[in-house]
């Protein structure tokens, strides 16, 4: 689908998949102006397929959209236009039983062509989709993280709330690092005390206190995940207690070895729920776990699963069904 000053949104079109072509002053080549949206579609035990909360993408993309100063796509034509690709790609949804499904990758760019720093007045709207393969074919394994002391991610201020290539490239150098210290994904603390937990590479993170969830805040500088919101709803329907809070690098590591925190994982659309199973830092490092996931990481991950590929009931109408 396609915008131009003046005219709005226009031309929406499916068309096999194939290479864009780009002016080489492409604007959005040179000042950045994307955006992009993740969502799956799972098959259903009847056969039928259904996207997991799409409305919430939307608007996810109208937030990123305002922040860089690109138009908002309206949530009924962000929805349609998955909708459209997914009915026209069912068959590429893999079959129901595993944890498989339909990525999609709704994404927006610049077309206006010009040299000069501001808001372009033409874009593209598009939205690509892949099977993907459960996450962790071997089961669900702990991973390692490393606490970025080194860089952050985003400023108060900045981008660190949109889904925006730059907040992405800003991280490669940091999961660099973090590969580097020996650990799987790097998490980000907060860019004025580097002392408060915001994030994981592409998921957010959970604390577990006995039967007390808690999730960093949203302060702006962390993107607000759908996993993270659904799974503050969805522990308080299983009797656990849900909040956002602030918690620190200090606090983790304390509280950890005090047996106060039982258990720390991380959630996101590509991998759902992930435990953490050691920590490592420039101040020190330790040990989350015995190496197994924990139990309520395990049943807050089935109980997901289970509303999104259409075993349990969806009671918070979180299910798009398309047939
Ligand atoms: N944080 C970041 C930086 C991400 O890229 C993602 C993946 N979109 C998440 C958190 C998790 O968000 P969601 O649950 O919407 O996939």
């Amino acid at each position: 689908i396609r915008w131009t000053e003046g005219r709005g949104w226009h031309d929406a079109q499916l068309t096999p998949y194939g290479p864009l072509s780009l002016d080489p002053a492409n604007m959005t080549l040179h000042y950045a102006q994307e955006i992009f949206e993740g969502l799956k579609a799972y098959r259903r035990p009847d056969g039928s397929v259904a996207t997991f909360r799409p409305d919430a993408n939307a608007e996810r993309f109208q937030k990123s959209a305002r922040r860089l100063a690109m138009p908002e796509l309206p949530v009924d034509l962000f929805v349609e236009a998955c909708d459209a690709l997914v009915r026209q790609d069912k068959a590429w949804v893999p079959a129901h039983g595993g944890e498989s499904s339909l990525y999609l990758r709704p994404f927006m760019i610049a077309t206006e062509v010009g040299l000069g720093v501001r808001p372009a007045n033409e874009y593209l709207f598009v939205v690509i989709a892949s099977p993907a393969a459960a996450y962790f074919p071997g089961g669900v394994k702990p991973v390692s993280v490393w606490l970025s002391e080194n860089y952050v991610r985003a400023v108060p201020g900045g981008m660190g709330f949109a889904k925006t290539g730059g907040n992405y490239a800003a991280s490669l150098l940091a999961q660099a690092e973090a590969a580097e210290k020996g650990c799987d994904q790097v998490v980000w603390l907060d860019a004025l005390e580097h002392k408060w937990v915001e994030e994981m590479g592409g998921m957010n993170l959970y604390f577990v206190y006995g039967n007390r969830i808690v999730t960093p805040e949203l302060t702006g500088s962390l993107l607000a995940g759908i996993t993270r919101d659904s799974l503050l709803k969805l522990a308080k329907d299983l009797g656990y207690e849900s909040q956002e809070g602030r918690i620190s690098t200090e606090e983790w590591k304390r509280d950890t070895e005090s047996g106060a925190l039982t258990e720390v994982f991380a959630c996101g659309t590509a991998a759902v729920i992930t435990p953490v199973g050691s920590v490592k830092s420039a101040g020190g490092e330790w040990t989350q776990g015995d190496g197994e996931p924990g139990e309520l990481t395990l049943k807050l991950r089935k109980a997901l699963l289970d509303i999104q590929t259409g075993v349990a009931a969806d009671e918070h109408g979180w299910m798009h069904q398309l047939g």
